[in-house]
């Protein structure tokens, strides 16, 4: 158990055990690119490192990802995979192939701790942050599962918990998925990272540099309905929250995402969208709609199709960049917000559907 994991190392500490371990700083690069590189865990695998080198490396550490307790596959070709952590806790990753692209919605915590009204994970509170080994470990192990030659494409910190509130973690999770040489080799462009508006952590994120995209999560354009929406617009409320968007360092072409999920009647009037486009003035924004998931023993209601094409078209009319996302996953319940940690037994199937 108290063996170390290698999984969530960045490259250079891999260095530095090898040297540790009485080898040269190259072969602390061997592991990295077998373990990132070439996903491979298994220390016996790794057939170019000298035999007694691998036999101190495995006295001492080992490389795991989180086990797939179980894969549901979805009606629309996505795919929720259910982890086991070492200590039995569980969390939810979801696979969604659209043409060329194939995304990866990753979580960071086991629940979350800000409790917004509309949400499943939010009813969990939170029960622990995730390792940064259990953050790429949910990747390593997609990976793994795809055809030869097949991997994910872009990954999205969409799914359970709030990554700005693992900070430390997630850092270094996105250093070891943007490291070209020995990591990953995602561009960051193809990574985003959505919060719920911590101000700090996106103030942080931004002098990190490391060039990912930000999605907020904002989801009304009045503090009186965000903050019946999501408790935590009382320490960072929409100016707050905006200010820090502003901000926020975007390259030429990229654009900050700005999350909106509808709620018929609450958030959804032509108003808001006038509000919204206000809001978003001289913003580089890109705005993402998404209709209220239904969540069990939860009354809000997703908004009639015609109001949602209203809100849309007002938002549209005024130029600003807006799209309709169609969540995907709803029949596993694996849409947006209705992840949560259930064991096999507990999973009713099919029970709700998003459309
Ligand atoms: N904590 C981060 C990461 C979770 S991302 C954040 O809130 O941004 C998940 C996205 O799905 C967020 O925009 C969240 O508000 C949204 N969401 C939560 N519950 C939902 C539901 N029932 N239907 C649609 N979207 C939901």
């Amino acid at each position: 158990m108290s063996r170390l994991n290698l999984v969530g190392l960045l490259p250079a500490e891999l260095e530095d055990l090898a040297v540790e371990l009485g080898a040269s700083r190259y072969r602390g690069r061997q592991i990295a690119t077998w373990i990132y590189r070439k996903g491979e865990a298994r220390l016996e695998a790794m057939t170019d490192l000298p035999k007694d080198f691998r036999a101190a490396l495995a006295a001492r550490a080992e490389a795991a990802w989180p086990e797939v307790e179980r894969q549901t596959p979805s009606l629309d070709g996505s795919r929720k995979l259910v982890f086991r952590l070492a200590d039995g806790a569980r969390v939810s990753a979801v696979l969604m192939p659209d043409g060329d692209r194939l995304t990866l919605c990753l979580s960071t915590q086991v629940g979350c701790g800000y409790a917004c009204a509309f949400c499943l994970t939010g009813t969990m509170g939170l029960e622990r942050n995730l390792t940064a080994g259990e953050i790429v470990g949910q990747l390593l192990a997609a990976n793994a599962r795809l055809e030869p030659g097949r991997r994910v494409s872009h990954l999205v910190f969409m799914g359970m918990g709030e990554p700005l509130a693992n900070y430390p973690a997630l850092v270094r999770a996105l250093r070891i998925l943007t490291d070209a040489r020995l990591g990953l080799g995602y561009s960051p462009r193809r990574i985003t990272v959505s919060t719920v508006g911590l101000v700090p952590g996106m103030e942080r994120l931004a002098r990190e540099g490391l060039g990912v995209n930000l999605a907020v999560s904002l989801h009304a354009t009045t503090d009186e309905v965000r903050g019946r929406l999501m408790p935590v617009n009382r320490a960072f409320n929409l100016s707050a929250v905006m200010d820090a968007v502003r901000r926020y360092p975007l390259a030429p072409r990229q654009r900050i995402f700005i999350e909106y999920v509808l709620l018929d009647a609450v958030n959804d009037s032509v108003e808001d969208a006038h509000r919204l486009v206000r809001l978003l003035r001289g913003v580089r924004a890109k705005v993402n709609l998404i209709p209220w998931n239904p969540v069990p023993g939860n009354t809000w209601q997703a908004p009639p199709y015609v109001r949602v094409q209203a809100f849309l078209h007002a938002c549209r009319r005024h130029g600003l960049n807006v799209s309709l996302r169609r969540s995907k996953g709803g029949s596993i319940e694996a849409a947006c917000g209705q992840l949560r940690a259930r064991k096999a037994q507990e999973e009713v199937k099919g029970k709700t559907n998003s459309r």
